[in-house]
């Protein structure tokens, strides 16, 4: 975990000029395990802080990782600012007497989805609370700075900067790195087909079936399926009694939320892979531009809006197919 933090902040000091430095000590916390953290501009010009409560306590903490904001940015009658201050909760394997919390790699990625959410919060510049951060974002783009971060795991220079053996400094071996990465487009293609399936049936069922139209809503999701399924669901399928999302879990019509953001946040990331991943000047430009539209906006402006102000254009499916392997990079 330490190297992991390590690498973290050099990369968001690399891809947004801030400095990100442990104030253990100076806020009150909840728990011993709970760390606080300062971030500046490379000047020292405080912008934010956040607490981190990374590990595991089955006894008193629920499971899985969020993050939320302790307080938002506003400006004060006299002109300062209060600043954003985050929290970050994982749930990640603890340390154990002389041996540091060894993270997995589904826990780095973790912990750099909730950073991005987290980043969002700190480095808003909008001043109006209910439009400043993670506030007022669209459904369908809350998730493109969260998974923007994840891209960058499996980032060689990024990885191989953080996965090294606690004991012996090793760095990762080539062939587990290549296994990683071939793991991200194993079976992509029957995931993606899935979440096309689930998101379609959705939004036909919300937008197109009425009692009148003659069939249940099983026989509509039945229609979808013939062209987003390799093999037809079976007669004993019932599958949208159980699909909860859509009718009690708030995403009805908007499961299409989840692939929809991992277009933004792959065509994000490409952004930086079209500059040159290893030509550093245009990786810190391009981090630059993030930083000061996708991470500053928030809800001040349409995600649509603040997207093309990043890239130039509307967001392309193209890098996420190319992500997962879909078709040659
Ligand atoms: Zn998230």
């Amino acid at each position: 975990m330490p190297q992991v933090l390590d690498g973290l902040f050099g990369l968001c000091n690399r891809l947004f000029n801030v400095v990100i430095e442990a104030a253990d000590g100076e806020a009150p916390i909840w728990h011993q395990d709970v760390r606080y953290f300062r971030v500046q501009r490379q000047d020292g010009t405080p912008l934010a802080s956040f607490y981190l409560d990374p590990y595991s306590r089955p006894a008193s903490k629920r499971g899985g990782a969020w993050m939320d904001e302790c307080l938002g940015r506003r400006t004060n009658p006299d002109g300062t600012h209060v600043l954003p201050v985050a929290y970050l909760i994982c749930n990640q394997t603890p340390p154990v007497e002389d041996t540091p919390s060894l993270m997995s790699f589904e826990e780095v990625e973790t912990l750099f989805h909730e950073f991005g959410h987290g980043l969002q919060h700190m480095l808003t510049t909008v001043d109006e609370p209910e439009a400043a951060g993670i506030s007022n974002v669209e459904w369908d783009a809350v998730e493109l700075p969260s998974q923007f971060m994840e891209n960058w795991c499996l980032d060689r220079a990024t990885l191989m900067g953080m996965a090294r053996h606690w004991q012996t400094n090793e760095p990762l071996p080539e062939d587990e790195f290549q296994k990683l990465r071939k793991s991200r487009t194993f079976n992509a293609g029957l995931a993606t087909l899935r979440q096309v399936h689930f998101a379609l049936s959705d939004l036909r069922l919300h937008s197109r079936w009425t009692p009148e139209l003659g069939i249940t809503p099983d026989a509509l999701r039945r229609d979808v399926a013939t062209t987003t399924t390799v093999m037809e669901p079976i007669p004993e399928d019932q599958f949208l009694c159980a699909f909860g999302h859509i009718f009690a879990g708030g995403y009805s019509a908007g499961y299409y939320s989840y692939k929809w953001a991992e277009v933004l946040s792959a065509d994000a990331f490409a952004a930086f892979e079209d500059a040159g991943l290893d030509n550093e000047q245009k990786v810190q430009s391009t981090g630059a531009l993030f930083r000061d539209t996708v991470l500053s906006l928030g809800g001040s402006r349409s995600p649509s809006e603040v997207f093309e102000a990043f890239r130039g254009r509307p967001a392309s499916t193209e890098a996420l197919i190319r992500h997962s392997g879909l078709v040659n990079a």
